[in-house]
């Protein structure tokens, strides 16, 4: 593998500002099938990314990985981070999905139907994703890849867990006719357990979420990705791209101002 940069992207919100971001990539040449250093990934498969996104990476003929979460497919249930800021409201819900993420499986998937079970707010509901919507994409180029079957945490999961997660996920894309040997860690996070169950159910690649420009000779069940959004500005973007920002982070983090 050479030099590669991954971007790994969530929702897509603003298509204006991706537009823009797309525009830079392109001037760069960054898509140069002779030089091609650098490629798009969308986790979590927001149905923001077929309505915002999907239509300029058509436009420019780009190719992108899009990681969907198989058991939200042609359903209307929502992630379930949105589902804790929901009941709980945006800002003590935020705070409450970092805790959460550094629980047990177990205890984060009884805390969510707790929590669903003593309101008396209505269900949340969420339009997600459909067959028809992927199968769309995939024919103009999108390549529509394995992100769990309901995004757990891989390092708070037991190996029946983590064996069921990876199971259910690629035979639900197999059953759609896709081709699921594309996996990126639900939240990035690692783990050898699932790096061998992994390989087991036939997973060529896996995505990090490290903030990292690979250096070539990469294991590829372990490729990194530069985090950015549709918001990043154009300066900040440069700057990702140009690994710096990857170099300082540690620094920042180690300053205890941009824990998230
Ligand atoms: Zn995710």
């Amino acid at each position: 593998m050479k030099k590669t940069k991954v971007l790994a992207y969530h929702k897509i919100l603003n298509r204006h500002s991706f537009l823009r971001q797309i525009q830079y990539l392109i001037r760069n040449n960054d898509f140069d099938c002779s030089n091609q250093n650098l490629f798009i990934t969308v986790d979590d498969g927001d149905p923001s990314f077929y309505h915002n996104a999907f239509p300029i990476l058509k436009k420019y003929n780009i190719p992108a990985i899009l990681f969907v979460i198989t058991d939200l497919i042609n359903t209307q249930k929502p992630f379930w981070w949105d589902e804790i800021e929901y009941y709980l409201g945006k800002e003590e819900g935020n705070k409450k999905v970092w805790e959460v993420k550094g629980w047990e499986n177990r205890k984060r998937e009884s805390y969510l139907k707790n929590l669903r079970g003593k309101s008396s707010k209505p269900i949340l509901k969420y339009e997600q994703l459909t067959t028809a919507q992927l199968k769309e994409m995939q024919n103009a180029g999108i390549i529509i890849a394995n992100h769990s079957h309901t995004h757990p945490m891989f390092d708070q999961c037991t190996c029946e867990e983590l064996e069921n997660e990876i199971k259910n996920s690629t035979n639900f894309l197999k059953e759609l006719g896709f081709t699921p040997d594309i996996f990126a860690y639900p939240n990035g996070n690692y783990s050898p357990v699932a790096e061998s169950i992994l390989q087991k159910y036939g997973i060529k690649q896996a995505y990090l979420f490290d903030h990292k420009i690979n250096k070539g000779e990469e294991n590829p069940l372990r490729i990194s990705r530069l985090v950015v959004n549709d918001t990043t500005p154009l300066w900040k973007f440069k700057l990702i791209l140009s690994g710096w920002h990857s170099r300082i982070l540690p620094i920042t983090k180690a300053l205890g101002k941009l824990r998230k």
